[in-house]
């Protein structure tokens, strides 16, 4: 039985296959050269393609799991799909699909969830929940408890990107710090990335895959065609399977820092210090804080507003020079600033008000 429990960023998990199976012959040949690569661990298939609008291709339903299981037997590839309600559970189940998915479509939805959580009590497969479309780490949250509920032991995370009105260079903007949050809420949880889907071209892939080896992921799963551009589904993204083996080379995979290795002095000297500095940064806040709340009780005597523009802006301006100077950002700058006054604000309305 495949299992995703030993999934870690120093032996991460690699998933590949096209965005849909199309065809028999082309869900075979795909995972053939996967196969070969030697690189997979898992191969991907859409079996149901839950596409924007009507008329496009909605995936092949059933028949594609036979070639699943074809798959499976000629390669040795366990497989994976893609399920959004209590039927596609049944029938991956019944034609040994060894891992399904929850995709980011179905994540926002709790009823599809719950209907999936109920269908899968008493397997042992194992589930990966994609981030729903929408930047809402409650729903991704939600979602894994519900999955937990059911007594399922695996489930993995897969961060897929979030999707914007606004013109971007990605297809679903990376938002880092949602699958990071959730890396910290659950730290027993496999975090794979999803490349393909964050990007929707291929010239992307490599930064945004770098990114998430950076950042500790577990995994990788990238969409691949044995004719890319004529794919049914989702043709912009997906790379020729052979063509995995030299895109993962070219990242570099780095060891995660666990408490069992060897670290170097220089590495604790310098975490410490930033422990440190954390530290004063915090109490130089509550300082600040205190100040503000002062200065509201000299305001509320005075009878004068809270906000005081031009001195908001005069500190805006030094404060900005002074951290350029310093080689800190002007975005970074003023938007920790904007935070810091609006917190200031809120204490100072404490004190008026209280
Ligand atoms: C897919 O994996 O092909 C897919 C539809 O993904 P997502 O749910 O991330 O859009
Ligand atoms: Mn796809």
């Amino acid at each position: 039985m495949f299992s995703i429990l030993n999934i870690t960023s120093d032996s991460p998990l690699i998933i590949s296959g096209p965005c849909s199976a199309e065809t028999r012959e082309q869900t075979l040949l795909t995972a053939e050269k996967l196969a070969e690569s030697g690189k997979v661990h898992l191969f991907r298939a859409g079996i149901w393609k839950p596409r924007t609008k009507p008329g496009m291709f909605e995936g092949v339903g059933e028949p594609g799991l036979e070639w699943l299981k074809e798959v499976k037997a000629k390669t040795g590839l366990p497989t994976s799909i893609e399920v959004a309600n209590a039927s596609h559970v049944e029938l991956a189940l019944k034609y040994d699909v060894d891992v399904i998915w929850i995709g980011a479509r179905t994540t926002v939805n709790p009823f599809l969830v719950q209907e999936i959580a109920k269908s899968i009590e008493g397997s042992t497969i194992p589930v990966l929940i994609k981030n729903p479309i929408n930047p809402d780490i409650d729903l991704w949250i939600g979602a894994v408890e519900r999955i937990q509920q059911s007594g399922t032991r695996e489930i993995g995370l897969i961060h897929r990107g979030f999707s914007t009105y606004a013109p971007s260079s990605y297809r679903n903007l990376p938002m880092w710090q949602i699958p990071l949050d959730m890396k910290r809420r659950f730290p027993m949880i496999p975090m794979i990335c999803d490349p393909s889907h964050i990007c929707g071209n291929r010239t992307l892939l490599t930064e945004i895959a770098q990114k998430s080896i950076d950042l500790d992921f577990s995994g990788l799963m990238i969409e691949s065609h044995p004719d890319p551009d004529k794919a049914w589904s989702d043709p912009a993204q997906q790379i020729l399977p052979q063509n995995l083996p030299s895109f993962l080379n070219e990242l570099i995979w780095r060891t995660s820092v666990s408490l069992a290795q060897e670290l170097s002095q220089d590495f604790y000297t310098l975490r410490s210090q930033i422990d440190q500095i954390d530290d004063e940064l915090i109490d130089l806040l509550a300082h600040r804080m205190l100040l503000a709340q002062k200065m509201g009780r000299l305001k509320k005597d005075f009878g004068v507003t809270i906000l005081q523009t031009e001195r908001w802006n005069k500190i805006l301006e030094r404060i900005s020079a002074r951290a350029t100077n310093l080689g800190l950002s002007k975005e970074f700058i003023k938007r920790y600033f904007e935070a810091v006054h609006l917190e200031s604000i809120n204490h100072q309305n404490k004190v008026m008000n209280g």
